[in-house]
């Protein structure tokens, strides 16, 4: 497939937001780069991918637009396009990605390098393909470190969305006994499936295609790393009813400003807020039952 890639150079504190805005149209393949004096100073690359389908001109006008209303409250320059090959796009992410530490243990591997674990390493082995999911983007990474602290022995995780698989085997390697990854994306099952086999870890983790309404059983932990939208969805869908009494829930993908509104409707299902991170705009809530409700 061919692929139009999108760029737009902004000041790091805009770049979550336009990362956000071009995840609705592309968000298989949204990367921030240091621009050419590092992260701190300058501008920053916020990079997206739109398949050249007949959906192209429809997405493109979107992102415009977008982009032009996003203009209106924060200075931000017009998109630059420029058309790719497959091939080349996933050259351009091996290129990008190297081996990672996240949290204590954690260690992020992408299989194309070369690595030597210390004895207490984590280490995640990953081929992230067209999912998403490689670790860089700080909901991960929130997530993980989350996890790290929660994972108990032989402990029961969903991972909603998985992506590349990249939770769901983390928590395996932590120490779950029993993990369900779950896309409602094809590409997203696939690449988890692979990642799952080359990690040795295919007798603990299940992927399966689908989302929250085809989850069977309850779990000690729950992380959903999606959008706050899908978020607030499927807590009215009922995601507080999959968590053990002792259970709790890891959401991530909530900008700041969208985190009342995901807050409000957790507490209305019954469950309260134990803990927070933020990184940039981006927050992960970790909540549990509200046992004195019972
Ligand atoms: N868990 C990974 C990937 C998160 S990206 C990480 O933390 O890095 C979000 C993933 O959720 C994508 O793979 C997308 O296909 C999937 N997704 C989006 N909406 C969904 C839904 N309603 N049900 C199930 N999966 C969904």
């Amino acid at each position: 497939m061919e692929w139009l890639e999108v760029s737009v150079a902004v000041e790091n504190e805009v770049a979550e937001v336009v990362a956000e805005v071009l995840s609705r149209y592309a968000y298989r393949g949204v990367a921030i780069e240091a621009g050419p004096d590092g992260w701190n100073t300058g501008p920053v690359v916020v990079r997206a991918y739109l398949p050249v389908d007949d959906q192209l001109p429809a997405n493109k006008r979107r992102v415009e637009e977008a982009l032009w209303h996003l203009g209106q409250i924060r200075p931000v320059p017009a998109p630059v396009f420029h058309p790719v090959a497959e091939v080349d796009w996933v050259e351009a992410w091996k290129e990008r990605l190297d081996v990672l530490r996240v949290g204590r243990r954690i260690v992020i591997r992408p299989s194309w390098r070369d690595f030597v674990p210390q004895p207490e390493d984590v280490v995640v082995q990953l081929d992230p393909g067209m999912a998403f999911g490689t670790g860089l983007h700080p909901t991960t990474q929130m997530c993980l470190v989350t996890l790290e602290d929660l994972t108990r022995p032989g402990a029961a995780v969903l991972d909603l969305g998985t992506g590349s698989g990249i939770l769901a085997i983390a928590a395996a390697k932590l120490g779950a006994g029993r993990v369900l990854a779950v896309d409602n994306d094809p590409v997203a099952v696939k690449a988890a499936r692979s990642n799952v086999i080359a990690n040795g870890v295919r007798g603990t983790v299940s992927v399966v295609g689908g989302s929250l309404d085809g989850v069977p059983g309850s779990y000690d932990l729950v992380v959903v790393n999606i959008l706050a939208r899908v978020i607030v969805e499927m807590v009215q869908e009922g995601l507080a009813t999959r968590m053990t009494p002792r259970g709790r829930l890891i959401a991530t993908g909530i900008i700041d400003n969208q985190e009342p509104d995901v807050v409000v409707v957790l507490e209305r299902t019954g469950l309260i807020l134990e803990e927070r991170r933020q990184t940039d705009d981006w927050v992960c809530l970790v909540a549990k039952r509200d046992h004195s409700l019972d």
